[in-house]
């Protein structure tokens, strides 16, 4: 029986249009081997490339494309800067789909140096609040406040995701906050994540200081299996483990509630690479990967990640950042090469 998803796709600014058309290509080759999976892909515009026609990054447009559709895939957008410009597009799909969980794997991958052999870790980062909220004011000349609001509400519901993950894992779950310091909204968290696990009797739970955490990601990574965090923190320590696990260029995102999932890559725009058909395009071949997954297509998931493998490990096809002069459509057409032969 065929399988149907409608997949809102935007593809952003900078390098987006490019690792986005690559994805897209390589979840049409899923689609030829799979036979019985339909994915119809919906173009949105977004990003700051809207801004002098709309007057926004996010046209009404685009907002109900994403209301008739499964899932997004979302290119990286460049955010305006200026004051009293429009938030972030990905900050913006966050809270008006109440995406609270941000989840982010790190894994070591074959043929890609990698600070451990062995690191296989997920960030998974609130996505509503913390001082991401977006309520700063400028009180008086120089004098600048930011609210940071953790509720026990989207405390709870990130920690349910954080150890549902863990549960299918290695069943070790670490909270990550600073309530030494921050004890009123870092204490709410930390109470909240530790008030869930009595609900996961087989998880394990520890907690970290988040700057020992910044620490002990460098030093023995590969203890940990799903990390939970407030906003902020889960911003910076993602890109962290990133780092210590081949580059940003590899890291894949996704962002869920209870009813829609958006994925993207963790990278940004890479304005100065854009055109330039150089950037890597797995993280956001990863990203699909994982919206797959989210939509229950293991099979169709499975193929994309062993290809992505597959070609890492031979290591012909590779991009700048890792070492090679490979385009974005060599690594692209390798990928999609390997999922026709296994098909
Ligand atoms: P960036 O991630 O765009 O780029 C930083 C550097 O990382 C690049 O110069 C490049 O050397 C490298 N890089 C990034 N992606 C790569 C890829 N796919 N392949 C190879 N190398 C890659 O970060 P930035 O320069 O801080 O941000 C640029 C713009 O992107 C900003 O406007 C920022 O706000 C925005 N941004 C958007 C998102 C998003 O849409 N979710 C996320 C992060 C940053």
């Amino acid at each position: 029986m065929q399988r149907t998803y409608r997949i809102a796709v935007l593809p952003g600014d900078g390098i987006g249009p490019e690792v986005v058309g690559v994805a897209v290509d390589v979840l049409r080759a899923i689609q030829r081997v799979m036979g019985d999976l339909n994915l119809e892909f919906i173009y949105g515009e977004a990003g700051y490339n809207c801004i002098e026609k709309y007057g926004t990054n996010l046209p009404q447009n685009t907002i109900e494309i994403l209301k008739e559709t499964h899932a997004c895939l979302k290119g990286p957008m460049t955010t305006p800067e200026e004051p009293g410009a429009p938030p972030s597009v990905a900050v913006t799909i966050r809270k008006m789909f109440n995406l609270y969980a941000n989840i982010r794997p790190c894994r070591s991958l074959p043929g890609v140096w990698s600070l451990k052999p062995n690191i296989d870790l997920v960030i998974v980062r609130e996505n509503t609040e913390c001082l991401y909220f977006g309520k700063e004011y400028e009180v008086a000349p120089g004098k600048g406040i930011a609210l940071r609001v953790i509720t026990r509400e989207a405390s709870e519901k990130v920690a349910r995701v954080a150890f549902r993950l863990a549960e299918r894992r290695r069943r070790y779950l670490t909270c990550v906050h600073k309530k030494n310091i921050l004890r009123i909204t870092d204490g709410i968290f930390r109470d909240a994540v530790f008030t869930v696990s009595k609900e996961f009797p087989s998880v394990y739970v520890d907690e970290e200081h988040v700057d020992a955490m910044a620490m002990r990601l460098i030093k023995e990574p590969e203890r940990f299996d799903v990390i939970v965090t407030t906003n902020l923190y889960g911003d910076i320590l993602s890109d962290e483990a990133a780092q210590i696990t081949g580059g940003i260029g590899l890291a894949p995102g996704a962002n869920i509630g209870d009813n829609y999932g958006m994925f993207e890559p963790v990278h940004g725009s890479a304005p100065k690479h854009a055109g330039k058909n150089k950037a890597n395009p797995i993280a956001t071949i990863l990203a699909s990967k994982m919206m797959l997954e989210w939509l229950g297509e293991y099979e169709a998931a499975r193929l994309v990640e062993r290809a992505v493998e597959d070609v890492l490990r031979e290591g012909k096809a590779r991009t700048y950042d890792l070492g090679g002069n490979a385009t974005t459509r060599d690594v692209g057409n390798a990928i999609i090469e390997n999922i026709l032969k296994r098909g």
